[in-house]
């Protein structure tokens, strides 16, 4: 039996997008469809959810950094370089549901490209991550995103293009940047976020974000595949066996 969620991963309503101009949609509460299930599904509460996200960009644009912020609440300044794969599993409630983010964080380096393949499959969510204060990081972002999707269905995938090191960069800097990172989004049709893992700026809104369309996401492709099947299969009971155990070559040291 797991422990419950924690209090501040708690989600009641649908958090709003970054910039309705470079948004997955911007309405302002989750589908219809997906709150009478939920409604149904609260009452067993033995429905267990889970969305496999990807994270990759170029090496030190500041992915383990985003990830651990939001996990740990704080600023990891002890730089350390990821190696090959790993992934946390982060829980959340969404509409009194139990939902899990698996967050895949990969290494930028070429030499792992390899390895990394493997573990792109399969994603609900591919964050491309990039560095506000460093316009070629964005540059790479269209090839760390067609690599990822080779190996995933591009209609059941969620995108999001994220720029990290918020706080390192002017106003001015800022919205040059942002022009550019909102026009890829907009023709990649991802969503664009701007956070800081240092200032901790923005960071809960977008993985409450992420938890929040990929598990609507979810609900609803289990809707559509279900057709008349009973409500309480429609949020599926996941051990997911082989998705919630670590890999067993986490660290290797690749090809
Ligand atoms: P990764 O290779 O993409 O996982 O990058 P890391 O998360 O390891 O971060 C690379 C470097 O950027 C480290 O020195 C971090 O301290 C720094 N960094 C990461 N995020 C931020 C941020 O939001 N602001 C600032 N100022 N530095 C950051
Ligand atoms: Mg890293």
């Amino acid at each position: 039996m797991l422990p419950p969620v924690k209090k501040d991963r708690i989600i009641s309503q649908l958090p709003k997008c970054f910039s309705p101009n470079a948004a997955l949609h911007t309405k302002d509460s989750f589908h219809p469809q997906v709150k009478a299930v939920c409604q149904v599904q609260k009452a067993s509460a033995v429905s267990f959810n889970i969305a496999k996200v990807i994270v990759v960009g170029d090496v030190a644009v500041g992915k383990t950094c985003l990830i651990s912020r939001f996990r740990k609440g704080v600023f990891d300044k002890n730089y350390k370089a990821t190696i090959g794969v790993d992934f946390e599993m982060e829980r959340f409630e969404v509409l009194g549901v139990p939902f899990s983010l698996q967050l895949w964080d990969t290494a930028g380096q070429e030499r792992f490209k390899c390895i990394a393949s493997t573990y792109y499959r399969g994603a609900q969510a591919i964050v491309v991550v990039f560095d506000l204060s460093s316009i070629g990081s964005l540059a790479h972002a269209r090839q760390w995103l067609e690599d990822a999707m080779k190996e995933n269905d591009p209609s059941s995938v969620l995108l999001f293009l994220v720029g990290t090191k918020k706080d390192l960069s002017t106003p001015e800097q800022l919205s040059q940047v942002e022009q550019e990172a909102i026009r890829l989004s907009e023709e990649i049709k991802a969503e664009y976020w701007a956070v800081s893992a240092k200032s901790g700026d923005g960071v809960k809104d977008f993985f409450f974000r992420v938890a929040s369309l990929t598990f609507e996401a979810n609900v609803l492709s289990e809707l559509e595949k279900g057709g008349s099947r009973d409500v309480s299969d429609i949020i599926r009971l996941t051990d997911n066996t082989d998705l919630s155990r670590k890999p067993a070559a986490k660290k290797s040291n690749c090809c």
